[in-house]
């Protein structure tokens, strides 16, 4: 077979690019399978296949199409759109994430110089920008699952891959949740292990640094990453409470307002430890935090999460309070103030929460009672206006 030119379609390929628009599967599944179709076949425009099913926003038709060998990283397209640039345009996270996973490049940029993540936040969808920003592959951490030169053992037992890039790939930087990661992974909880694992992440964070297309965003949370495993592994260390002890610090909040001062210093001070203090992101980040007196709006977390994953709007009232999962529904049924993602994390906030719960229902009964004589004196308003307009009619 010949290498596809631009609109240069048998029937078949032409049927073949109707039927993804239609999101016909099974059809398209029976399309590929003829010899006069070519999974990485181009129309006039030079998209491929995949591009149209992944700009449809078509997770069954991109997975089809990958099976049958759709390469990710063509770049024919007239203004050097790839298929990654049109999954994050259509929104759809689980579509970015296949093209990530089958090895889309992330830097590649378009005619207009934008790569794939600007593409996404240029047309507001910050969800698909937050997937591409924390990419980071398996393979780029089972590099050091491998002994590299003279090595005669490699920086990162194999068995830690797993776990690791799990703590990784996580969106949610609450350092409760990371710690929630190492900790239900035996392997992980271990101080050498953690030891090793950190060590790797700092290795990681200085490649994104000295590589030619610098990635800060990445470096910087490998780099957060570190701290969170290096403040683990003292914890095994000095511990008795071990990671338990640490989760309990990390959300012990103050008398005054419960405000969580253990966390905010800790996150505080990984931002300042980044080793390389030319970075603009780090400066970004400095400017944004040090003018705050802690207990106040940003935290340093929303700051950083902000700057890593793009997600905006962070402190909403859907994120649990003790890991800071997103789609948390269960309020504490006294002061109705606090929300959490499940009984586990309700449970075990309580012994810091219910030193302020009381003093937060109050606060909320006061302000429903203010509410409600707002809203009275509002509607007394309006009957006697109404009142005024029908006596004028009259
Ligand atoms: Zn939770
Ligand atoms: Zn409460």
């Amino acid at each position: 077979m010949s290498t596809p030119k631009k609109g240069d379609l048998s029937p078949s390929e032409k049927e073949l690019f109707q039927v993804i628009s239609a999101g016909n599967v099974q059809e398209a599944s029976r399309l590929l399978g003829c010899k006069d179709v070519r999974v990485n076949c181009l129309d006039e425009y030079g998209m491929t296949p995949l591009m149209h099913a992944a700009y449809k926003g078509k997770a069954d038709m991109c997975k089809l199409l990958l099976q049958h060998g759709a390469d990710v990283n063509c770049n024919e397209h007239e203004h050097g759109y790839t298929a990654l640039m049109f999954a994050g345009l259509s929104g759809k996270t689980d579509i970015t994430w296949m093209m990530l996973d089958a090895g889309a490049e992330t830097d590649v940029t378009n005619s207009v110089g934008r790569t794939a993540a600007q593409m996404a936040a240029f047309v507001g969808q910050h969800d698909c920008v937050t997937v591409i920003n924390n990419y980071f592959s398996r393979a780029r951490l089972d590099y050091y699952t491998k002994p590299q030169g003279l090595e005669k053992e490699p920086k990162l037992p194999p068995k830690l891959a797993g776990p690791l890039h799990k703590v990784i790939m996580s969106t949610n930087l609450n350092p409760v949740k990371l710690v929630m990661l190492v900790k239900e992974n035996p392997l992980l909880a271990e101080v050498e292990a953690l030891d090793k694992s950190r060590r790797v992440m700092e290795l990681i964070c200085e490649k994104c640094i000295k590589q030619q297309d610098m990635n800060e965003v990445l470096a910087m949370k490998m780099h957060y990453i570190s701290c969170v495993l290096g403040k683990c592994a003292s914890f095994l260390k000095d511990r008795e409470d071990k990671l338990d002890g640490l989760i309990k610090s990390l959300l012990k909040g103050r008398d005054s307002d419960g405000f969580p001062v253990f966390q905010e210093k800790f996150i505080r001070e990984c931002i300042r430890k980044f080793p390389y203090c030319d970075a603009t992101l780090l400066q970004q980040l400095v400017r944004s935090i040090a003018p705050v007196d802690i207990g106040n709006d940003p935290t340093a977390l929303s700051v950083l999460t902000q700057a890593i994953t793009g997600q905006v709007g962070f402190m909403d009232a859907e994120f649990c309070t003790t890991c800071g999962e997103k789609g948390a529904e269960k309020r504490c049924s006294i002061c109705k103030m606090v929300i959490y993602c499940g009984q586990a994390c309700q449970k075990m906030h309580w012994f810091t929460h219910k030193k302020v719960c009381k003093k937060l229902q109050e606060e909320r009964e006061k302000q429903e009672v203010e509410a409600a004589r707002l809203r009275m004196q509002q509607s007394k308003g309006d009957s006697s206006s109404n009142q005024k307009t029908k006596t004028k009619n009259i």
